[in-house]
């Protein structure tokens, strides 16, 4: 039988996820299905991933330009986030 998350438990488990330092994309779909579901901003979180393939992006290559942060993902997909 499926147990039916509170929100401050699908929170604690975004949280849980994000604080390993090795993403996994098929994981990451199910915490992004979450964050839907439960209507929980990713916020800062959504950087950690690629768009498009939800890979990790630590390995990948990151530039900046002036209001941008670029990291281009293994997938080849250029991930933009507007730096703050
Ligand atoms: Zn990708």
């Amino acid at each position: 039988m499926k147990k039916e998350l509170s929100k401050t438990e699908a929170r604690k488990k975004i949280e849980d996820y994000f604080k390993q330092d090795n993403l996994n994309n098929s994981q990451t779909r199910k915490i992004k299905r979450l964050s839907m579901k439960y209507k929980i901003r990713l916020g800062d979180y959504r950087k950690r991933f690629c768009k498009k393939c939800l890979l990790d992006l630590k390995d990948g290559k990151i530039r900046i330009d002036k209001f941008y942060k670029i990291a281009e993902c293994k997938c080849g997909f250029k991930n933009r986030f507007k730096i703050s």
